[in-house]
């Protein structure tokens, strides 16, 4: 079997409003030593804020650690993004990031009323999301919205 990646991240809004953020330690395989990847990491991987949204990535840590990705989404949605439109924006920052460790970023996102938005910049074929709603049987599965190069 392909043991070669790993991370879960899950975000959650309760009945009562509150958000909150959940991601397994980082399941790149095969790290080299000292590696540290974006999972623990507040801000790059998982970043959640009751007033305005949540936001978890997986793939290439390196960048979402430079780029602050997690922190980044919330912040937009802060400033008056939907949360489709600060995880455009979040691709785009890290679109933007020039040499070092370059590779895919899925981010996962959700707004304060549980809006779900999960995007990637592409090379991460295969990875799928799920979500789930009070009162859904069975999760609902996706694949993660490519967006397109400017
Ligand atoms: N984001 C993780 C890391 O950089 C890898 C993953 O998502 O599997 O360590």
């Amino acid at each position: 079997p392909d043991l070669s990646k790993g991370t879960v991240t899950f975000l959650v809004r309760e009945r009562n409003g509150h958000l909150y953020g959940g991601v397994s330690t980082s399941g790149w395989a095969y790290k080299y030593p000292g590696r540290l990847g974006d999972s623990p990491v507040v801000g790059a991987g998982m970043y959640v804020d009751n007033r305005y949204g949540g936001a978890a990535c997986t793939h290439t840590g390196e960048m979402t650690i430079r780029a602050g990705t997690a922190r980044s989404v919330v912040l937009y949605m802060k400033r008056g993004a939907s949360v489709s439109e600060a995880c455009h924006e979040a691709i785009g920052d890290l679109r933007e990031l020039k040499g070092g460790y370059l590779g895919p970023v899925i981010i996962h996102a959700l707004d304060r009323h549980g809006e779900p938005c999960v995007v990637t910049t592409g090379g991460d074929d295969g990875d799928v999301y799920c979500l789930w709603r009070e009162g859904m049987d069975d999760f609902l599965q996706g694949t993660p919205l490519l967006v397109p190069p400017q």
